[in-house]
């Protein structure tokens, strides 16, 4: 399956942090052919193994699975769902979207709400809504209708948003970070059918909420390199300073110097570099970015993990929807190949 087809079937996959089953059993499925063995661990984290030769580097590919969400936090006597959030999401973002509440009697589909504009004072109208004081209507009546469809305090809830092409190489869809970054380590397994070095590509859980899966996977598999395939800003839209970021969609992976979790080891940002030039393909670089990737996190495991990230330029990250460029997608993967192959020379 092509690399779009894959990320249409992740991103329309409900995987919000710490309930990352549907992605999982998705990955498990798309990994297989590609691999020697697939385990997970007790955290969740799906870890498909490769093998190489005894001689040769063990790499670490890690994408998490996890997306931003909601949680149920509260039910009013009313049946109106209040929620927590799962990761970074903006407030201003959640006002009157369409989301589906994931209950163990199935999924209902819900509307964010708030109190009516039209009877809001003037200065509450100018206020930012906080997500405290906005509630998912699912339709019931009350605690107890609510409760009779399905709906329970911790619950998951996600955005209700659909895979599509927009353009020829352009696709928006939900869950993009960091379902892209899933799908380029399925392209770049397929990329590296024969190769010498032993390569471990983790599903990591619970990116959002701290890099948590990031931590124990790495752990267990003890990897000499680590690259983290994950979305970057793409600042190309009207009132991004230059100062801010240059990186834009559609024009290659980026490779980020630091974030602040990860300062990229020399050696990994010479051979991501150096791997690009190499093979001609277009990159961008950025620096002193704000956040972080599971790359931060395998860095610091035991002794230290000399590691970098490759990032897919991504519109409107943590929102309902993002927007990117299938060929920046696939670009990543043959850059994540590419370093692979040469990762013997430089480690
Ligand atoms: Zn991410």
């Amino acid at each position: 399956m092509s690399l779009s087809e894959n990320l249409e079937k992740l991103s329309n996959a409900c995987g919000v942090a710490g309930r990352e089953a549907e992605v999982r059993n998705l990955m498990i499925k798309l990994l297989k052919p590609h691999v020697d063995e697939i385990c997970v661990d007790k955290l969740e984290n799906v870890i498909a193994l490769k093998k190489g030769k005894k001689t040769a580097p063990k790499v670490m590919l890690a994408a998490h699975m996890d997306e931003v969400g909601l949680m149920v936090k509260t039910i009013s006597k009313e049946g109106f769902l209040q929620f927590a959030k799962m990761g970074g999401i903006d407030d201003r973002i959640l006002l009157a979207q369409k989301v589906i509440v994931y209950t163990e009697k199935g999924a209902l589909q819900g509307i964010v709400g708030s109190k009516p504009p039209h009877i809001q004072k003037e200065e509450e109208r100018k206020k930012i809504v906080t997500y405290d004081e906005l509630f998912i209507d699912v339709g019931a009546e009350s605690r107890e209708a609510a409760a009779k469809m399905g709906a329970k305090v911790g619950d998951v809830i996600g955005f209700d948003v659909k895979y599509a092409r927009i353009g020829k190489d352009t696709v928006i869809g939900k869950a993009f970070d960091d379902r892209v970054g899933c799908a380029v380590m399925i392209e770049t397994l397929k990329l590296l059918a024969k190769t010498d070095c032993t390569i471990y590509a983790v599903g990591t859980v619970q990116e959002e909420v701290g890099l948590r899966g990031a931590a124990t996977a790495a752990f267990g598999v003890d990897p000499d390199v680590g690259i983290a395939l994950d979305v970057t800003v793409a600042g190309d839209v009207p009132g991004v300073r230059e100062f801010d970021t240059t990186v834009k969609m559609g024009k290659g992976p980026t490779l980020t110097v630091s974030d602040s979790g990860l300062i990229t080891h020399p050696k990994v940002l010479r051979l991501l570099l150096d791997s690009a030039e190499e093979n001609k393909i277009a990159y961008q670089v950025e620096a002193g970015l704000m956040g972080s990737t599971d790359a931060a996190r395998i860095s610091l495991t035991r002794q230290g993990v000399p590691s970098g990230t490759i990032s897919i330029p991504t519109r409107y990250i943590h929102s309902p929807v993002g927007m990117l460029s299938l060929k920046d997608a696939e670009n990543s993967a043959k850059l994540a190949a590419a370093a692979i192959q040469k990762i013997q020379k430089t480690f």
